[in-house]
C-alpha cells in the first residue's frame, strides 16, 4: 500500500496541478463521457491507460469477467451502471472489453478451481455460453492459453447479447441511438482486437479506417408494418 500511498500524493503534487482547469470544469459542469466501458477487473486492464482517455472521458464498470448479467428483475450493480449511463449520462456507445490470461475464463475452463468460491461460481455462470460454444464449435486440440483466449473472445460476444435484453440499450437500438462495442485487450502486446459484428469476427482496427462495430442500431424501428405504412404515407 505505501506505493499506493506515495501515488495519491504524487497526483495531488505533480499531476492534479496541471489538469486543475478540467477537474473544476468537470465538477461545476457533471460529467459527458463519450462511453460506457464494461471491463474485467483485472488489474493489468485499464481503461483509461489503452484508450488514452482523460477524466470525464469514460464512464466504467469493471467486475470478474466483464460480464453483463441479462436483464432481470434483480437488482444488480452492472444493471445499474448501464441505464444510469445511458438514461440519465445519455451515453451513446458501450464497450465491453475482454482480455487475454483471463481469471475468470480459466476458472470457466476449469470448474474445480472455483470450488472454494462459490461466489465467483455463480456469477460466472453468465459466461457458460462462451465455454460451450467453444467445447461444440472449436477444434479439440486447442492449446491451453488458446482455449481460454478462446473463450475470453466469445464471452464478449455473449455479453454482448446480454446487454440487448436490457430495456434502455433495447429502446435505444430500436431508434439507433446507441452503438455497442466488442474489444479483445492483449495484456502482452498491448494490441486491442475489435470485434465486427456483420463479420462475425474479431480484427485489428486500421488507422484512418472506420472502427468496426459489433451491434448498430436497427434500420427502422419498427417491426409492425402497419406502423412502418402508416408513418411512411404521411
Ligand atoms: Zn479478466
Amino acid at each position: 500500500m505505501g506505493d499506493l500511498l506515495k501515488g495519491i500524493s504524487s497526483f495531488r503534487g505533480a499531476v492534479f496541478p496541471n489538469q486543475s482547469a478540467l477537474y473544476r470544469k468537470l465538477a461545476r459542469e457533471g460529467q459527458q463521457p463519450q462511453a460506457l466501458m464494461i471491463s474485467c477487473a483485472d488489474s493489468r486492464v485499464m481503461p483509461e491507460t489503452i484508450t488514452q482517455a482523460g477524466p470525464g472521458d469514460l464512464f466504467v464498470c469493471r467486475n470478474a469477467g466483464n460480464i453483463v448479467p441479462p436483464f432481470s428483475t434483480l437488482n444488480g450493480g452492472v444493471s445499474s451502471a448501464i441505464e444510469y449511463a445511458i438514461l440519465a449520462l445519455g451515453v451513446s456507445d458501450i464497450v465491453v472489453c475482454g482480455h487475454s490470461d483471463c481469471g475468470a475464463m480459466k476458472g470457466l475452463c476449469h470448474p474445480e478451481l472455483l470450488e472454494p468460491m462459490p461466489n465467483v461460481a455463480a456469477w460466472l455462470r453468465h459466461s457458460h455460453a462462451a465455454h460451450s460454444i467453444v467445447c461444440r464449435a472449436y477444434p479439440d486440440d486447442l492449446s491451453e492459453s488458446d482455449r481460454v483466449r478462446a473463450v475470453a473472445m466469445e464471452n464478449v460476444v455473449v455479453q454482448l447479447d446480454h446487454l440487448k435484453t436490457h430495456p434502455s440499450v433495447a429502446a435505444k437500438l430500436a431508434t439507433s441511438e446507441i452503438t455497442l462495442h466488442g474489444w479483445f485487450f492483449d495484456i502482452e502486446t498491448g494490441e486491442v482486437q475489435v470485434y465486427d459484428g456483420a463479420k462475425a469476427t474479431f480484427t485489428v482496427p486500421q488507422e484512418g479506417e472506420p472502427l468496426p462495430v459489433a451491434v448498430t442500431g436497427r434500420d427502422r424501428p419498427h417491426v409492425m408494418p402497419q406502423i412502418a405504412a402508416t408513418l411512411a404515407a404521411e
